[in-house]
């Protein structure tokens, strides 16, 4: 990848980096906000009617406590409704109502003449009336009623502030909490302002029985509501109301904290891509100088024939050595090289080298070859055969004893037919090629056979299975078996025992590179191995 390219790239991920958790804590602040206050909102309408329910039940076990009494207002009456009144705080009196609808007595005594209270019709059983005016003492205030089956009633007085106190929570300026009877939309008591709501926008039921609604009202302000009915009371419900406003009161403090946080993570995201970008750039860098300072070594392995155990030549491969005596393996710089173009001139280095360190060697013994390791891109022009010559044309290498190794991976990535032409040209000229890390690539042997090849090199996760127990193990069989039928001479890479050359030797497996044979070395000890290897 070029400078510019690995730049550009940085940025943008740069970029991403910094916007992305700080995009993503002010969505979660927002997400986190909505759904606590809804819960809140939830909560809070929940409490209402738990503890509006229990008082009504309260009253009520009240009322039926006092299903004895005698109906003719004696003082006796009178008496056990005063103590009642008096036992439980939420009732402020009690009063008894014949069937005519009279009110006759009440717990601070006989009604003389009977009061005739505006009461709605009855119902049998509980229900719960007001807040209607309280004529005699000229104030509001909630009844709970309950008529027996003789059509008298008696009612329980309950003082506003009870049922509003349940509705005690701050909802905001806009919000409001009511206790509502649903078939007719008659407020019992509310906490709030409460305007006249215009239209529902959207419903949904939310958890335990709470029913979730979006509305329009009156006022223009949109709001929340959550809507619970009192377990015991159906119909009655406790509802809680918000705006807007109420619901994102805490978004902004927390989307500050959170985006600070998503700031921080982004400072180190930054950070991390910046520091990664800057060691690219750098190791680039210093490949680059490394090259023109001549801090390389080409090391040659020997390549073994099996059959006649001699070393016929060696694979040239390119070591980084550091000014302070660090070597750098080819694994670690080669693909960058590779991104950032800089394999062509290193390739062109080790070109210069060879024919430097290996042409009188090669001239002195013409059945030694030398194997050179060919990156995917130098099969993407025909600019490697303008290389090649331009090295070896005039020198004691002769063509024939070159052979040029191209990647499995390398064949894949070729698509326009270049890479054929290359081939072609480069066996015009009586050099070899060589596939290398055979069977890492998984291509089919029709595909491999479309291509111009002399020599398979087998990887060497196939030649550790020999002797073992490893899946692998039986495809050195059948990849022997394929070059043979491609008619491909094979190169067995990576051998490290004496079973794996036996093995290689008995199934005509043609040469075999490793550490069994040797490590890679610089030309001087090689020349020495070829000398002492070639006598015995
Ligand atoms: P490769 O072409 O498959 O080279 C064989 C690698 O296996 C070499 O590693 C070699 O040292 C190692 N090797 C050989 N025999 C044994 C063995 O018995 N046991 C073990 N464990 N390893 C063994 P190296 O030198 O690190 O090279 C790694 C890769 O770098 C090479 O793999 C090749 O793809 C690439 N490379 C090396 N030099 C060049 C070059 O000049 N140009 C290009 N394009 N690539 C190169
Ligand atoms: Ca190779
Ligand atoms: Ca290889």
């Amino acid at each position: 990848m070029k400078r510019k390219l690995i730049i550009l790239l940085a940025s943008v991920l740069a970029i991403f980096a910094g916007l992305a958790p700080v995009s993503i804590a002010i969505w979660l602040a927002y997400q986190t906000t909505l759904s606590t206050a809804e819960s809140s909102l939830r909560n809070i309408a929940q409490a209402i009617a738990v503890d509006t329910s229990k008082t009504l039940q309260d009253i009520d076990e009240a009322l039926i406590a006092l299903s004895g009494l005698s109906y003719e207002c004696t003082s006796e009456d009178v008496a056990v409704m005063n103590t009642m009144a008096y036992d439980i705080p939420e009732i402020s009196a009690i009063g008894l109502i014949r069937p005519d609808r009279k009110l006759v007595c009440t717990s601070w005594g006989v009604m003389d003449p009977p009061a005739e209270p505006e009461l709605p019709p009855p119902v049998q059983g509980f229900r719960l009336v007001g807040p209607l005016k309280i004529r005699m003492m000229q104030r509001y205030g909630l009844v709970a009623l309950r008529q027996w089956q003789n059509g008298s009633e008696i009612g329980a007085l309950i003082h506003p502030s009870v049922l509003i106190g349940h509705l005690g929570a701050d909802l905001g300026e806009h919000g409001f909490a009511v206790l509502i009877r649903r078939e007719d939309n008659h407020l019992f008591a509310r906490k709030g302002n409460v305007p006249e709501m215009q239209m529902v926008a959207s419903q949904t039921e939310a958890e335990e029985g709470a029913t979730q609604l979006r509305a329009h009202f009156r006022d223009g302000i949109e709001r929340t509501l959550v809507a619970v009915e009192l377990d015991g009371y159906p119909g009655i419900y406790s509802v809680t109301a918000a705006s807007d406003s109420w619901i994102l009161r805490d978004w902004v403090r927390m989307a500050l904290v959170l985006g600070a946080i998503g700031l921080g993570t982004s400072m180190i995201l930054l950070f991390l891509v910046l520091a990664i970008m800057r060691r690219r750039l750098s190791l680039q860098g210093e490949l680059q100088r490394s090259l023109q300072k001549n801090e390389f070594e080409v090391r040659y392995q020997p390549v073994i024939d099996l059959q006649e155990n001699k070393c016929v030549g060696a694979e040239a491969l390119i070591n980084w050595v550091h000014p302070d005596g660090r070597q750098v393996r080819p694994d670690l710089f080669i693909p960058l090289a590779e991104d950032t173009g800089l394999i062509e001139p290193m390739t062109e280095w080790l070109m210069k080298q060879l024919r430097d360190e290996v042409a009188g060697l090669l001239a002195e013994d013409r059945s030694l070859h030398i194997a050179i390791n060919l990156s995917p891109c130098h099969f993407e022009s025909s600019r490697i055969l303008k290389t090649t010559s331009q090295f070896f044309g005039n020198t004691a290498i002769r063509p024939e004893q070159i052979i040029y190794e191209i990647t499995e991976r390398g064949l894949i990535a070729e698509n326009s037919g270049i890479a054929r032409d290359v081939m072609k040209s480069l066996r015009k000229r009586e050099s070899h090629i060589a596939l290398d890390d055979f069977g890492t690539g998984y291509s089919s042997l029709s595909y491999i056979s479309s291509f111009p090849l002399d020599y398979l090199k087998i990887d060497k996760s196939f030649i550790d299975a020999i002797g073992t127990d490893a899946l692998t193990s039986g495809l050195v069989d059948s990849i022997i078996d394929m070059a043979k039928r491609l008619e491909l001479r094979i190169i067995a890479e990576g051998v490290e025992t004496r079973e794996q050359v036996d093995y290689l030797r008995q199934h005509g497996v043609d040469y075999a590179q490793g550490w069994y044979f040797s490590k890679s070395m610089p030309i001087e000890p090689f020349r020495e191995f070829v000398r002492a290897y070639n006598k015995c």
